[in-house]
């Protein structure tokens, strides 16, 4: 803990943490050393962590990276954090991320930008990614030897793919969302961003839990994660998706998911080609439904009950504080979302819109089930469509341009399934690449067992 305090201190240009709790992770240490003397030790007693902004945490700022939550300090704890709290785990601060989890490089910050810990070779600072990019720079560049993420379309995987570090989306409902600060319900899951595959399954195990407060978490037994890591992966059935092969897919990125494929089939895996056919309807679905439940979402920040209300003029009445509250409290992109999301949940274009999202959506999921109804027990696939870029390199894009980072990550939120990006070999400039397990419902204890095996 002392190790990682230091480190913090020093990493102020990789702007990863927003906000340290250095007084809470020393009483924390304390108390899990007298745990571990007591011979009380649960596998994450002691272990210092990073969280990101979007978990509650009882007393200490929470602020989802927006401006519009200054000043809020939760009067309660997120489950997920409890449950870390209650294994012994050490709070150092909070992470930065995009503003409401919305973005892909973490540049949707009140807090600014964070920064990728690994440099081009021309020196050029590199996004960390997003939304979870703050996460991702701590366990790479080691302020933390783990944190939390959540990922709606990615913000696990590709963060994590960036920065060279294993990300874990579980299976939707394997973790509760109770006192995450939600941005599209049916979609956000939060799950551990680690330096190893083993540090995933040990950490997810202490995230997960049954939780009656969370109407979605599902009634699984949480099983041992880290004893299934046996690295016998001997006759299981690895599914290539002939559809995330791209038109103009990178050579790098063709060669780093060949190379997975070969480590696969090295390991006794079979591998196999798969189609899943719907695809291409991902990304356009994803940004249809994502919005629409965040404009939902965020209907509740009124400038009454959380955070930051505007100064009000003369005359302003009850509608003019709510305009105010929400045009400078929230940035662009989560206005954005607001906008796109409310006009395909109004009357005239719900059905053109948002039924039609829901329906590809039946149809992304059925996709899977057949794939792992022929037998198929995980599938691999690239985890991002690139290395990192340069911060600011889409500062011009059109925010259609941006969303397309997500077109290998978004596919699996959709279908709730669990996923897991893994960091596999290095691109031309010497920047690291991720390929992604797409696993079955509920089987994350296989998932990360064939996760070891990319390692
Ligand atoms: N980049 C995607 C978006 O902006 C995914 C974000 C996430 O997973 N939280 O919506």
């Amino acid at each position: 803990t002392d190790a990682c305090l230091a480190a913090i201190e020093t990493s102020g240009a990789l702007n990863a943490f927003v906000h340290q709790t250095p007084d809470m992770a020393r009483d924390m240490a304390r108390a899990a050393d007298q745990r571990i003397k007591a011979g009380d030790a649960a596998p994450m007693t002691g272990i210092p962590v990073g969280i990101k902004d979007l978990f509650c945490v009882k007393g200490v700022q929470t602020q989802a990276a927006s401006r519009i939550l200054e000043g809020f300090r939760p009067e309660y704890e997120s489950t997920v954090t409890q449950n870390l709290w209650d294994a012994g785990a050490v709070m150092l601060g909070k992470l930065n991320q995009d503003e409401f989890a919305m973005g892909s490089t973490n540049e949707n910050s009140v807090y600014g930008r964070s920064v990728n810990p690994w440099k081009a070779d021309d020196g050029q600072e590199l996004t960390a990614g997003g939304s979870s990019g703050g996460s991702a720079a701590a366990v790479a560049a080691d302020l933390c030897l783990a944190a939390t993420g959540t990922d709606t379309g990615g913000s696990i995987r590709q963060p994590a793919a960036f920065t060279g570090i294993v990300g874990l989306k579980p299976t939707y409902g394997r973790v509760s969302r109770w006192g995450v600060v939600a941005f599209a319900s049916s979609l956000d899951q939060a799950g551990p961003m680690t330096k190893s595959v083993r540090d995933a399954a040990i950490m997810l195990g202490a995230m997960a839990s049954v939780d009656e407060k969370d109407s979605t978490s599902a009634e699984r037994p949480v099983p041992d994660f880290e004893a299934a890591l046996t690295g016998d992966i001997r006759g299981k059935k690895i599914g290539i998706p002939r559809e995330y092969r791209l038109d103009g897919l990178r050579d790098d990125i063709a060669s780093v998911w060949k190379q997975g494929a070969d480590m696969l089939r090295d390991a006794g895996a079979e591998i196999v080609d798969i189609s899943l056919p719907h695809t291409k309807y991902a990304l356009p679905a994803y940004y249809v439904i994502a919005p629409a439940e965040a404009s939902s979402n965020l209907a509740r920040y009124d400038g009454v009950r959380y955070g930051r209300r505007a100064k009000l003029g003369q005359g302003d009445g009850i509608v003019e504080m709510y305009e105010k509250t929400r045009a400078e409290g929230f940035g662009p992109e989560v206005q954005r979302r607001v906008m796109i999301g409310t006009y395909v949940l109004s009357a005239g274009f719900y059905d053109a819109y948002y039924n039609r999202a829901r329906k590809i959506r039946t149809l992304i999921k059925q996709d899977f089930e057949n794939a792992y109804a022929s037998g198929v027990d995980a599938i691999l696939a690239p985890a991002t469509p690139s290395s990192a870029f340069p911060l600011g390199a889409m500062d011009d894009a059109d925010p259609v341009q941006v969303y397309l980072n997500d077109v290998f990550t978004v596919t699996l939120n959709l279908a709730g399934l669990p996923g897991i990006s893994v960091p596999v070999g290095l691109d031309a400039r010497g920047l690291p690449l991720g390929l992604q397990l797409f696993g079955r419902p509920f089987e994350e204890a296989d998932l990360l067992n064939q996760a070891l095996v990319l390692e």
